[in-house]
């Protein structure tokens, strides 16, 4: 029986995996679908994670961290995992080939991803011009105008964060009524530097070799087509929350999950089952940034050193 099953390995996974091996755990293995190092590894520039002061590729970013993780025994599968189960007072992990292995202790750290709007022009410039992270990302476009897609919490309180940074945000929704709550509404028509469009749709990101320059919209009451001309867009438009480990076959949750589907955790990253801990994006109130998943990993790695430790 495994120590610790790691599921994920993103920056939250991988942080885990090297606390959990220096702590003295033997036999700890990561699950990781595809190549370790998460959503960052999509990312073309990476300037705010503290102490690395060259902008990297989040994908160069991340090479060094696997190495880390690997040279203190940290072990890597490259498997899908279905689900995680709880029998007495272990876990099992089942994966999609229905294989399973069984662990004292769990850290899930499967994050999400933000969704995509489909737009012509998303795709190549993501990345160029298009982003999904205000935070990430605002800086870049210091005194530039930008423009932000959707209609929601998100859309509105990082286009309240960007009208700080940028010349000019326009934000574009589809409907005339905004899905964010009121107060939010109420404090983004208090910001100048916010323009709101609303109803219309971004028929089409525009851009050149060196990154996104435009937008066409189209106002969706009388049809007009128009043109913008802004540095970036942000589409923020909702996220998925990678939680189908947790869910069991008669479709309740392995764990407590808050209304968007984020496991809800304490402070040591404990769910309320014990043993099981869940780290980074996947997490209640998570900030979206690889420097809070790297820490996420770390502290729940250290609860699972104690955790294994007190149920010897
Ligand atoms: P993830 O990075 O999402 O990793 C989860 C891993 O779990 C993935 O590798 C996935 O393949 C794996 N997985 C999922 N389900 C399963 C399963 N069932 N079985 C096995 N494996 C599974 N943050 C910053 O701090 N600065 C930035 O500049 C920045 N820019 C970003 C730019 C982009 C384009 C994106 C998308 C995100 C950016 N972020 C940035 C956010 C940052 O990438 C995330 O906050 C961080 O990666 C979360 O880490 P995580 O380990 O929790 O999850
Ligand atoms: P969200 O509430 O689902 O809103 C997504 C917005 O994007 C909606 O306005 C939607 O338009 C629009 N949209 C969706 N798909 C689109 C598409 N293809 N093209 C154009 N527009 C599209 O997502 P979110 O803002 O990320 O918030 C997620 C959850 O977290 C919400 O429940 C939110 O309340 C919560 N949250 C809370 C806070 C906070 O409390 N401070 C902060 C952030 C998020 P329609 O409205 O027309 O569907």
């Amino acid at each position: 029986m495994l120590d610790l099953a790691i599921i994920g390995g993103g920056p939250a996974g991988l942080s885990a995996g090297l606390y959990a091996t220096r702590g003295g755990l033997k036999e700890v293995v990561m699950f990781e679908k595809g190549m370790p190092g998460g959503q960052i590894t999509s990312s073309s520039e990476l300037e705010n994670y503290p102490g690395v002061a060259e902008v990297k590729s989040g994908f160069d970013f991340m090479i060094p961290w696997q190495e880390q993780c690997f040279r203190f025994g940290l072990k890597h599968e490259m498997k899908e995992v279905k689900r995680v189960e709880r029998k007495d007072k272990h876990f099992v992990v089942i994966f999609n080939d229905d294989s399973s292995v069984e662990a004292k202790s769990v850290i899930v750290a499967t994050g999400g991803s933000p969704k995509r709007s489909g737009i012509n022009g998303e795709d190549t410039y993501w990345g160029k011009g298009v982003s999904s992270c205000a935070t990430c990302d605002g800086f870049f476009y210091k005194n530039k105008e930008v423009a932000v897609l959707g209609g929601g919490d998100t859309a509105l309180e990082e286009s309240i964060h960007l009208a700080k940074i940028c010349s000019k945000v326009t934000l574009i929704h589809r409907r005339n009524e905004f899905r964010a709550s009121p107060v939010t509404v109420e404090r983004l028509k208090k910001e100048s530097k916010i323009e709101v469009l609303t109803p219309y749709e971004i028929t089409e990101i525009c851009g050149d070799n060196s990154g996104v320059n435009g937008l066409k919209i189209k106002n969706l009451e009388n049809g007009n087509q128009s043109e913008l001309s802004i540095a970036g867009i942000f589409v923020l438009i909702g996220y998925n929350i990678n939680n189908s480990v947790l869910q069991q076959t008669d479709g309740s949750m392995l764990c407590e999950v808050n209304q968007y589907g984020n496991a809800k955790v304490n402070l040591k990253m404990e769910t309320n089952v014990p043993g099981l801990f869940i780290a980074g994006d996947l997490r209640e109130d998570s900030p979206k940034q690889v420097v809070c998943a790297a820490s996420d990993g770390a502290i729940a790695a250290l609860s699972v050193l104690e955790y294994i430790e007190h149920t010897k």
